[in-house]
């Protein structure tokens, strides 16, 4: 029997796909690999996940796993050979359960992010991880590629939400880890293994994941600063003031509020321009007017120290939205501005403005006019700092002609500034040659053993990372 006649029979033919239009599989969001899959599967059980791993295996095919299918490294769509089984989680989409007492929800992998911020906002509770692309990517998604987001300065990443996995190995056995425990030494951290791995490993089925009461105020700040020296003044001073309040510190620079003006020119310009522009959130259990008199009584520091030179609070709930709204809106505007070079890069935050300066210079004089869209999670040391051709030069030529020395002169100057080359998006596809060259080779051999341990047949996700 062939391979996909036999996944018919474990899962019903209607839920594997050969044929049709399978693009929204196949493609990834920012549209730069299109590869060509044997079939897309789409188990709705753990006991299926595993009854797909042990056909593929028997049969000597690689999976690929997929879940909301927004990552931005390649690592989830198949490639062209048409020989690689997509594995979509999209069906395993429940919320299995809710321990209110104990804070935490259990969710199936294909569970979409904003589901479970809802199914946590009912009972009152607070599900953290935050992105703009939470309307479709899933759980599984976000722990396999340890997705940041908005909200990592206080509540850390992914990994750091996460308190159990269930997982499906390459061996086809399904290891139960679903702890919603805060404690557990009890040898090696299997989970924190699987968080990160980016579908090389195992295969994530569900998930029991950490939540915290919602706050009782959130009160958000849009500030100009007239260098990025004076962002970290400002960051300072927030940490400082408002502590564990502090929950979200974005910069942005004048370019990439320029492109959402241009493309978006129906939302507000909330202030005149400036270099730089910082969005702060503050969440607090205290009510609305102490957090507002704390975030005004912060911001009056900042303006008489010169870290700021103009500052607005948000009034109300709709205005708080419109100030994310802009800060999100930069990815899209910058998608309709043209492709463009992208850097998921962290650095010391102490680093970032020497390293800003310094890289700026080095790509405006080899490369005169190019553009810089430079904006990020400044609070957790993130920037997307990300390079559009000059005025009139097509955005699609400077990629493919000018990726590869750009890169250099940017991870170059990350590496000599201390910083990580990809911060929060991974590996994938798009950074495996660059994890390869620059990853210590001590820990390279380790994660090359651990991948052999786990994966001998190298059946989840083969070329992706490693
Ligand atoms: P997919 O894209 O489907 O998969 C991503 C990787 O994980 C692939 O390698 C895949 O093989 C693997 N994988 C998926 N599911 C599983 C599973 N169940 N088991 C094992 N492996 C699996 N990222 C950030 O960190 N911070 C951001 O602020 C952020 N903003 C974004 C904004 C937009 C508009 C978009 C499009 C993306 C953004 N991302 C961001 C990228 C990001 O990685 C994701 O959106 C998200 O974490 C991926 O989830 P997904 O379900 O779409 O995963
Ligand atoms: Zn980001």
């Amino acid at each position: 029997m062939s391979l996909v006649a036999a996944l018919s029979g474990a899962l019903g033919a209607a839920n594997v796909l050969t044929e049709g239009d399978l693009s929204a599989w196949e493609r990834d969001w920012r549209r730069r690999w299109h590869g060509k899959a044997l079939a897309v599967v789409r188990p709705g059980t753990t006991a299926e996940v595993a009854a797909v791993v042990r056909l593929c295996a028997a049969a000597g095919v690689a999976i690929v796993p997929q879940g909301g299918n927004t990552g931005l490294v390649g690592g989830g769509v198949p490639d062209a050979s048409g020989t690689q089984v997509l594995l979509s989680l999209q069906r395993m989409n429940r919320v299995r359960k809710l321990d209110e007492a104990n804070l935490t929800l259990t969710a199936e992998a294909g569970c979409v992010l904003q589901t479970v911020q809802e199914a946590a906002a009912a009972c009152g509770l607070l599900f953290p991880l935050s992105l703009a692309a939470e309307g479709s990517c899933t759980v599984g998604g976000n722990l396999a590629t340890n997705a940041g987001g908005t909200q990592v300065l206080r509540w850390g990443n992914a990994r750091d939400l996460c308190l159990g996995l269930e997982v499906v190995t390459a061996q086809a056995q399904v290891w139960d880890g679903l702890s919603g425990l805060r404690k557990d030494n009890t040898g090696y951290d299997l989970r924190d293994l699987f968080v990160g791995s980016e579908g090389t490993l195992g295969i994530i089925t569900a998930a029991t994941l950490k939540l915290a009461p919602q706050p009782a105020a959130t009160t958000t700040a849009w500030a100009a600063c007239a260098t990025l020296a004076d962002c970290v003044a400002l960051l300072n001073l927030a940490r400082r003031r408002l502590g564990a309040g502090l929950t979200g510190f974005e910069a942005m620079g004048r370019f990439s509020l320029d492109l959402v003006a241009r493309h978006f020119p129906q939302l507000p310009r909330l202030l005149p321009e400036t270099p730089w522009t910082v969005l702060l959130e503050q969440s607090d259990t205290d009510g609305e007017s102490a957090a507002r008199s704390r975030f005004e009584s912060l911001l009056g520091a900042a303006l008489e120290a010169g870290a700021v030179t103009d500052a607005v609070v948000a009034e109300s709930l709709a205005q708080s939205k419109a100030m994310w709204h802009l800060r999100e809106a930069i990815p899209l505007a910058q998608a309709e501005e043209g492709l463009n070079i992208k850097h998921d890069i962290s650095l010391p935050v102490s680093a970032i403005p020497a390293f800003v300066e310094q890289t700026d210079a080095a790509l405006h004089r080899r490369y005169p006019g190019v553009r810089l869209v430079n904006f990020g999670h400044l609070g957790d040391g993130n920037l997307h700092y990300n390079v559009q051709a000059p005025p009139g030069e097509d955005g699609r030529r400077f990629l493919s002609d000018e990726e590869h020395a750009v890169n250099t002169i940017v991870f170059d100057a990350v590496a000599t500034f201390g910083g990580s080359f990809s911060a929060e998006h991974g590996i994938g596809l798009l950074k495996r040659d660059e994890l390869a060259a620059r990853k210590s080779p001590v820990a390279l051999q380790m994660m090359r053993s651990v991948k052999a341990a786990l994966d001998p047949q190298g059946l989840f996700n083969p070329g992706r990372m490693l």
